[in-house]
């Protein structure tokens, strides 16, 4: 039924084209582009027995508009799945646009070299007005609207589980169950254990560039700023027990702030054991997570970069992750009259993610959503031209799919709140 094109082929892309392989009635025709071939023709080589979608593979630069407006002329996809790196985002959607192709992707663009002049420019200015300190945020990509609406094809924005999933359970939350949603809490835990001292469950830059950003949070229209990691609260998750978690600023309080301004508080709160956090902490301070390039010995090092060279592969943990993920959104509100207290949320075993996939429950509670949401997309259920946030589009449908492909919903209808 439908041609499709994967980039990336990292943790994150492994789920997400396993997932595909899993419903060949949709996804039929599968290209697996990506920097380094030969990652790509190992996971064609293993999935090609077990599936009757037909894959093929290719190397392409995701950050060069030429070489990507070449592939999606040749290959003809319906949809690009874009699970590779935000910094890539803007460049795959304007190929998109021209070549007329549906788009998705996990993670809100952000530039490659936060210290360009440009971009530091925009960032300073944008950090005063605003006062959020994020180097990620949805302007640059919901500058396309106009763009997508006029080739007539869907952009789906942040469609891993958050941002993603936590916005359609916003969407479900408020179709079911309330007239008025006053406060939200996003909370994502991961209670997996991979025996190693540090080690980050996606893309080290990613991981270790948000959550050493100033945090923030949303309350009466406004950002509030708060230090990194100093809002620290305790909650007891299903499925996982006691954990501590921490205030961060997460990209889908940009846009529910948005689209659901009735929502007085957005805070988002991440679990993190002491050991990452000593070890962060200790990595900023002698300058390991800087983006700035040093000379060293006649030869321009990223820190942050070099860093993500001696950290273990987040693809490769996942036969040692045991535990769970639970990620899930918690609300006050009123439906007729009454206040209303609701959590739903999904939790994920590591260890039955790895022997589905071969992955760990945090790519694969990224990549499921992104099949979910391209099917969607590819069957009708969200094709809408133009560039939308998850939380923008029935939830239902996308509920059900992810019910049925292995992140199913559970509800508490009287949780116990964050204070
Ligand atoms: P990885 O680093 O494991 O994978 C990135 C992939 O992109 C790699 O295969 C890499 O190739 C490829 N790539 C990098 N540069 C280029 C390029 N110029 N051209 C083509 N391909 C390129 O990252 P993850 O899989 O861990 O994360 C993927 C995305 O998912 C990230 O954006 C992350 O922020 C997002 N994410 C979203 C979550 C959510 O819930 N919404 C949760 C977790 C992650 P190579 O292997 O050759 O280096």
């Amino acid at each position: 039924m439908a041609r499709v094109i994967v980039i990336g082929c990292g943790g994150v892309a492994t789920v997400g084209i396993s997932k595909c392989c899993q419903v060949p009635e949709v996804f039929t025709d599968l290209c697996i582009a990506s920097k380094t071939k030969e990652k790509c023709d190992a996971l064609a080589a293993k999935l090609a027995p077990t599936t009757k979608t037909r894959i093929t593979t290719t190397k392409v630069d995701a950050g060069n508009l030429d070489e990507m407006i070449a592939l999606l002329q040749s290959y003809k996809p319906d949809m690009v799945l874009h699970l590779g790196l935000p910094y890539h985002n803007l460049v795959i959607m304007e190929a998109c646009v021209r070549c007329k192709v549906n788009y998705l992707d996990t993670a809100a663009y952000e530039p490659e070299d936060v210290n360009d002049p440009e971009f530091r420019k925009y960032y300073d200015k944008r950090c005063q007005e605003k006062g959020f300190y994020a180097y990620f945020d949805y302007p640059f990509q919901w500058a396309y609207r106009k763009k997508f609406e006029e080739a007539g094809v869907t952009a789906v924005l942040g469609c891993g589980f958050d941002p993603g999933v936590t916005q359609a359970y916003v969407a479900y939350a408020k179709k079911h169950y309330f007239d008025t949603i006053d406060t939200l809490d996003i909370l994502d835990c991961n209670g997996g254990d991979h025996g190693y001292k540090f080690a980050t469950n996606f893309n080290p830059e990613i991981n270790l560039r948000e959550v050493s950003s100033p945090a923030a949070y949303w309350e009466d229209h406004k950002w509030h700023r708060v230090e990194a990691m100093t809002v620290k609260k305790e909650y007891n998750f299903d499925g996982v027990g006691e954990k501590d978690m921490y205030l961060l600023h997460h990209e889908e309080i940009e846009s529910l702030g948005l689209n659901y301004p009735e929502i007085k508080r957005i805070r988002f709160f991440m679990t993190f054991g002491q050991s990452y956090l000593e070890h962060m902490r200790c990595l900023e301070d002698v300058g390991m997570l800087s983006t700035k390039a040093i000379n060293y010995h006649g030869m321009e090092i990223v820190p942050i970069q070099f860093l993500k060279a001696l950290l273990p592969d987040p693809a490769t943990l996942g036969a040692r992750t045991k535990g769970k993920t639970n990620i899930g959104c918690i609300f006050t509100g009123k439906k007729d009259g009454k206040e209303v207290h609701y959590y739903i949320y999904n939790v994920c075993d590591h260890q039955e993610s790895y022997r589905e996939v071969g992955s760990q429950a945090i790519s694969y509670t990224t990549g499921t959503p992104a099949m979910c949401g391209a099917m969607m997309v590819l069957t009708g259920k969200w094709n809408k031209p133009g560039v939308y946030n998850v939380e923008e589009f029935d939830p239902d449908p996308f509920i059900d799919a992810m019910n049925r492909h292995g992140l199913p919903i559970r509800e508490n209808f009287n949780p116990v709140l964050v204070d």
